[in-house]
This record gives structure tokens, sequence and C-alpha cells, in this order.
């Protein structure tokens, strides 16, 4: 099996590490890179972590090892999960490939993650025996990065509500925002590994006791609103037309009873994308500030240099291009003198995004739009994007995530021969529903 993967890796650069005599058990699972592994090299995809070797499991790591799950390897990403393509790797590491199309991007930020999904999930299908073996990706989203990655290759994505799932262990990009999640080939494959890695954690104290039933059976008389604004201006006419013709599919199942409405989300739409951005680059740059070279990060030699030129040299050295772009932006947003105009105003709107999720809410039971704007693009296009362009990338998920509300990403069908993504969007502790929608919408797009 190692061999195996070691050859896909070859080619597609899903992993920074792949284990080398992983034991038997009755599933594998990949490990996005920023959650960390005991004695398995952690680095969250920078190059200022290489040689990290954690002491200790995260507590989803840790579940799943207890359910009979062994660790293959950890998984490529953007560096920090600062991206939208996982083409910000950290520097000397390699840039995930489609499993369509190498020529195009994974997806990101758990780019590694989604790839392997849909390769394994491929090999599973060829393979007539009784050897298939499951295959479950731990990701990890603040903006997207579950949903983006597992719409552009074509497998099943599921962000759980904030708290559901512990975040200890993990290497925090924005601590208010941050969320594992499980990628898989399957909505039951998901709700499967949700079932083990979620529940309260003594190590995570936003990590709530919340029932647990995520069991698949048919969604009833489910009243669903379609984000009006997730079909218009900016998103590919061709990807909109594709997710609204599964939405018609599903209504004319007399079955499912379900009703269906245009809903809007004016604030979301309008401000999700820069109150995202300041409120995670924030929470990232004080994140960012222990790898200086000293307790976190590579050592140099500090002799004969003041603090602040060795920290500087370390940080100039290891961290790449969008890292430090984040630091100086969310260094500067909650500086004193522009705290106020920036990090603060954008907490204060984001209650007032989640307040708009709020009222949506007492009238539906899930929101849906697609889970990106466009198909995987090619290199080439994501060479030509400018920062903002590529942060408008998100303009889709950041809204769930920053109200912290459980979202699945289900494949909804191909455009020009890439696979998309159908977002479902549930209340908070809503799991259930979003995997039983889910689970039909599965059905019925691969039909
Ligand atoms: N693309 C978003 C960002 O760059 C989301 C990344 C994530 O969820 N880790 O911040």
């Amino acid at each position: 099996m190692i061999d195996k993967i070691k050859k896909i890796n070859g080619k597609y650069h899903y992993f920074n590490h792949i284990s080398e005599k992983p034991q038997k058990g009755k599933f594998i699972f990949s490990v996005k890179d920023s959650i960390c592994v005991k004695d398995m090299p952690t680095t969250a995809g920078s190059k200022i972590l290489d040689n990290y070797f954690p002491r200790f499991d995260a507590t989803v790591v840790k579940r799943l090892k207890e359910a009979g799950g062994v660790v293959i390897g950890k998984t490529s990403m953007d560096a920090f999960g600062f991206g939208s393509f996982s083409v910000n790797v950290g520097l000397g590491k390699k840039v995930p490939r489609n499993p369509f199309d190498s020529e195009r991007a994974c997806g990101g930020s758990s780019g590694g993650a989604a790839g392997f999904t849909k390769l394994w999930a491929d090999i599973n299908t060829k393979n007539n025996s009784n050897n298939k073996l499951k295959h479950i990706a731990l990701g990890q989203s603040t903006g997207g990065s579950i949903a983006c990655p597992a719409a552009f290759c074509g497998v099943t994505g599921l962000t759980p509500t904030y708290g559901r799932v512990s975040r200890y262990g993990l290497i925090s990009y924005g601590n208010s925002l941050d969320k594992i999640g499980p990628m898989a080939s399957s909505v039951k494959e998901c709700a499967e590994a949700l079932e083990i890695i979620s529940g309260a954690d003594g190590k995570d104290s936003t990590c709530l006791d919340k029932k647990k039933d995520f069991s698949l059976t048919s969604p009833k008389k489910f009243r669903i609103g379609v984000i009006k604004e997730s079909f218009g201006k900016g998103v590919d006419k061709k990807v909109a037309a594709q997710v609204k013709s599964v939405v018609k599919e599903l209504t004319k199942d007399k079955k499912l009873g379900l009703s269906v409405k245009e809903v809007s989300l004016p604030l979301t739409m309008k401000y999700g994308i820069p109150v995202y951005y300041l409120l995670a680059m924030t929470e990232a740059s004080t994140n960012l500030a222990k790898y200086c070279g000293l307790r976190y990060g590579q050592e140099g030699t500090p002799r004969g240099k003041s603090f602040n030129n060795y920290f500087a040299q370390i940080r100039s050295e290891y961290f790449n291009n969008e890292t430090k772009r984040r630091i100086l932006l969310g260094t500067f947003a909650r500086m004193a003198g522009f705290r106020d105009a920036y990090y603060i105003k954008a907490a204060k709107i984001r209650t007032l995004i989640i307040k708009e999720y709020q009222d949506l809410f007492k009238q539906f039971d899930v929101l849906i739009s697609p889970s990106m704007p466009i198909i995987a693009p090619t290199f080439d296009e994501i060479e030509k994007l400018t920062p903002l362009q590529n942060y408008m990338m998100d303009i889709l998920t950041v809204g769930p995530n920053l109200a912290g509300l459980p979202h699945l990403s289900v494949p909804c069908g191909f455009v020009n021969k890439m696979p998309i993504g159908m977002l479902l969007i549930g209340d908070q502790w809503q799991e259930k529903k979003i995997l039983q929608l889910g689970n039909v919408v599965e059905k019925m797009a691969t039909n």
C-alpha cells in the first residue's frame, strides 16, 4: 500500500510525509500537516517548522487511532492554511496537483487531503477484491479550506460547527475560526468520521459536549433557502446552472417534500470577504509571533545580534511571501490607532453576519449555494491573479465560517469535465440535516 501511495505522490504531491511502515488497522487516515501526530514531522506546510516532531497526538488523531485507524501520512497544504489553491506551500515544498487534470490546482488550503481522497477512492473502485481499505482525510477550515478543495477534487468535505470538534493539537491559524473536519469519498463516511472525532475534550475549552446524532435517514419536508447572490455576479454561469439544476431535481422528488425559496444574505455577501480577512489575518499575526527561532521554528546563530535583528532574520528567511503579507496586514489591523477602525469594526460586523444567518434559520433548515464560484483553475490562471482576486475566491465559503455554521460540500456534477460542489449550510449543531440532504444530493448527482 505504501508503495502505491509513494507512486501517486511522485506525480501529484499530496503528502509532505508518508508513514514508513504503518501497522494494520480497520481503516487508513491522512492528516493535514497542520494537525499534530506523535513522532511524525508536522510543519503546517511551512519551512519554518521543518523538523518539528510533536510529542503528542492531536485529540482528533488520538480518537481515530482508538477507533482502529492507521495514519498514512501528513497531507500538503498552503503554509499555515493561507490560501485557496495550495500553491502557497512553504519554501521547498511541492504543490499538489488536481486528480482530474494535473495542470490544475487542488484547491486549498487542504489540497493534498482532497486530492488523495479522490485518487484513493478511484483505486478502491477499481479494486475488485475484498481488500478495499477505507480512507478518511482530516482537513481544517478557517474560511473554506475543507469545502474548496473538496469541490475542486470531487470529494465530500464536512466542516463542523465551531466547537463540535476539539482543536487540541491543531497548529492555529485563527483561533476563533479554525475547525477540523473530515473529507471522504461519501457523505456516509464523513458522518462516521464526525461521530468518532467530535465531542467534548478537556484539552480544548471551546469544544462542547453536544448530542451526536448523524444518522442518515431521509430528510422530510425540509425548508430549503437558495442563496440568491451566490448564483449571480462573479460566479461562473455554468457552475451556477449546474447547481441550480440539481436543486430542481431535488424538488421534483415528491417523497422528500422539500420546499425551496430564494433567500438573500446582503450583508454577508457584501462584507464577508473584508471581515473574514481582517479577522483571520489579525489572529494569524499573533499566532505566528512565536515562530522566531528561539522556542519555536528553525534556529540560527543569535550571537552578536539584538533580539529584533535575530528574529527578523529567521522570519525573513523561512516564511514565504503570502505568510509575510498576512503578518504585515494582520499586525497593522490590530495596532493601537488602527484597531478601532479595522479589527474591532470587523468583529462587530461579524456579529451582524451571524445575526443575518440566525434570522434565516428561523425559517429554513438548510441553505444552498455552489461551494466555489469557479471550477479548479489552472496554475497559469492562478499566477495572473492579484492577492485581492485570490481572496475573492472565498466569497461563498467565508460566511458560514465566520458564523461558525456547519457546512458540507457534496459533488454535484461536472463543468468542462471538472467536478463542482454544492454547499449545504446548516444552523449551529445541525450537522445531521446537511448530512441527510447531502446524502440525497450525492446519489442524485452520481446517477
Ligand atoms: N482561503 C482562505 C484563506 O486563505 C481560507 C483558508 C482556510 O480555511 N484555512 O484564509
